[in-house]
């Protein structure tokens, strides 16, 4: 196999897309000790993409060597294999790059009078020649996959791989804010974000300074061979995707499931469907990590991925619980630059409710806690979860009808918004319940006590349940071998079935649907069944008839836009999507 055939083979691995080839180019950029990066392309990077940097540059000789297989400059001796300090080590890069587009490098030395310029055609050298340029490197790739049509043939429109090659420039600024990055595409400027100290600086260009505001600054986490840091953002303003979870192990970003796994440990699980912004950063001793396992190297594989994933899992526990004690750790990021802030390209998520009711000037680290109900609240009173006052505090949104007898309409500044009422019901409920966690929620004493006969075989698992209904505010006792009596059920759930109602939830556990023991707190999952069970029964005809207290109230919770297994409470639809769909203006 000669070099050329090898090297369009290595390439398959390296050289996927033209977001790949800008990775290895920047990362090369950043082992050469740059500290400004430019990235242009135009059409996707298909037809051409440059990256330009001021690092230390090559020598004729090097230059000439680079596009050799294997003629890496950074692999020094055997044991260097285990020991990899920089980004790129392998020496496969740019004859894999060179040998399926047009290669075109730049570079002199600051010491050099003169730079070299060496081209390279699908893997066809040309000589070096003299160049003159300024100290650094240019790499200038175009017409990529022409001599491998297959593979073209697999790229995506030039949006799409303009779009890819924009996320990859934006992950190495996110690992490198130290590192200015510039990125252009045809011709104009996309962002431009100076080299800082500071960390939440860089989140901030790239997510918009409201948003970077709320940021948790993680308290830095060591362990032997493992140091943590970085920014969480609370749970309140978790995403429906991961597109603001960023993970870089030594500088180079990973989608590991063990990480990933430990950082969801840290939060105490995520609501199904959440994902909650993260910035984080593991600086791992090179010895304990083995990234050698794909060219792409997203994944890695740890040698004690326990001491790794313990190490992050703490990090993540701290901090939450720093902030919950609200240990101030929010803070204002430096000012940016406004040119180059890109809030304009920041996706809109359909969930922006509540900023508009928390204004960002009141920077609340978490929002309030559901308002604690009166204990005493008469069973019988169908509207006694509702809070009481007529004039909710929502200035914002207007009432304008119930659709189908079925879901309250509002309508607010930035729209139209359906609300499901059991669904928010269920999360209000939930979260109500949750507070209560510490001391047994109140109780309401029965007139007359409920008996359940229960199967002898699933006595034991109602055992545990009963544990967690009594913190919920049920009051069971054990009755003979194998019967239960409710004395008393929680006071602001006013059960109109006490026995059928209980008797279904207690046989969610028994049979098995449901359990508790996969949760750290067994309430939790316990509340999540009762929740629903709760707002699955209850009559919503009176929350039909007042339905802005009930907006007011689950807009008041801390994760407001969804049940606890996920399923939307509320359905924007913003003016600019209305107006896009009638084709208005
Ligand atoms: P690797 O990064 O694995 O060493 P590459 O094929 O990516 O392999 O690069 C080969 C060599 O070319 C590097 O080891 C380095 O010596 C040199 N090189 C590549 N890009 C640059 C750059 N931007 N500045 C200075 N030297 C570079
Ligand atoms: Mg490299």
């Amino acid at each position: 196999m000669d070099d050329v055939l090898a090297s369009q083979v290595a390439a398959g691995e390296v050289v996927e897309r033209p977001a790949s080839v800008v990775k290895e180019l920047v990362e090369n950029s950043i082992d050469a000790g740059a500290r400004c990066i430019r990235v242009e392309i135009s059409r996707g990077g298909i037809s051409r993409l440059r990256v330009v940097d001021d690092g230390c540059g090559m020598g004729r000789a090097d230059a000439e060597m680079c596009l050799l297989r294997h003629a890496t400059s950074k692999l020094l001796d055997a044991a260097g294999l285990f020991d990899i300090r920089h980004l790129g080590f392998r020496g496969e890069a740019l004859p894999s790059i060179a040998s399926v587009a047009h290669i075109d490098i730049t570079t002199r030395r600051a010491e050099d009078v003169e730079g070299t310029r060496v081209t390279c055609d699908g893997g066809e050298m040309e000589p070096p020649m003299s160049a003159g340029c300024a100290p650094g490197t240019e790499i200038c790739v175009t017409n990529l996959f022409f001599n491998t049509p297959v593979r073209r043939k697999f790229l995506k429109s030039d949006e799409t791989e303009a779009g890819h090659v924009e996320h990859q420039v934006k992950l190495h600024a996110l690992a490198f804010p130290n590192i200015r990055f510039v990125f252009s595409k045809e011709g104009q400027g996309v962002f431009d974000v100076p080299a800082t100290h500071d960390l939440r600086r860089r989140i901030a260009d790239f997510i918009g300074r409201e948003q970077a505001a709320r940021l948790m600054r993680m308290r830095p986490t060591e362990a032997p061979g493992v140091r943590v840091h970085g920014f969480l953002m609370p749970m309140a303003a978790a995403n429906r995707n991961r597109r603001m979870q960023f993970i870089f192990l030594n500088g180079r970003p990973i989608d590991d499931p063990i990480v990933m796994r430990a950082v969801k440990d840290g939060f105490g699980g995520f609501p199904t469907g959440l994902h909650p912004g993260l910035f984080l950063y593991l600086e791992v001793d090179p010895a304990l990590v083995d990234v050698n396992v794909h060219p792409a190297k997203r994944e890695v594989r740890f040698r004690r991925p326990s001491e790794i994933t313990l190490a992050v899992t703490d990090a993540v526990a701290a901090t939450l619980a720093a902030h919950a004690r609200g240990e101030s750790d929010t803070e204002a990021p430096a000012p940016a630059p406004q040119a180059q802030t890109p809030p304009a390209g920041a996706p809109r998520t359909p969930f922006q409710l509540r900023p508009v009711l928390e204004p960002s000037q009141e920077e609340l680290p978490l929002p309030p806690a559901p308002k604690p109900q009166p204990a005493d609240a008469p069973a019988d009173s169908p509207s006694a979860p509702v809070p009481q006052e007529d004039e909710p505090d929502l200035p914002n949104f207007r009432h304008i009808g119930t659709l189908h007898n079925t879901y309250p309409v509002f309508e607010n500044s930035e729209g139209l918004v359906l609300l499901a009422p059991r669904a928010a019901r269920e999360r209000i409920i939930f979260e109500r319940l949750l507070a209560g966690n510490k001391h047994p929620l109140a109780s309401q004493r029965l007139l007359v006590p409920e008996i359940l006969e229960m199967d002898a075989r699933d006595m034991g698992i109602a055992l545990e349940v009963k544990t967690q209904m009594e913190q919920a505010g049920f009051l069971i006792s054990l009755f003979g071998r194998n019967t239960l009596r409710v004395e008393a059920v929680p006071a602001f759930l006013p059960l109109r079935r006490v026995a059928a109602f209980v008797q279904e939830l207690l046989q969610l556990f028994t049979r098995g649907e449901v359990r508790l023991n996969r949760s750290r707190s067994p309430f939790e999952p316990f509340a999540m069944q009762l929740a629903r069970q709760y707002a699955r029964q209850e009559d919503i005809e009176p929350l039909l008839q007042r339905p802005l207290p009930l907006l007011a109230e689950l807009l008041r919770c801390e994760i407001p836009y969804c049940t606890p297994t996920g399923k939307p409470t509320l359905l924007p639809f913003a003016m600019s999507e209305i107006n896009r769909k009638f084709q208005a203006q």
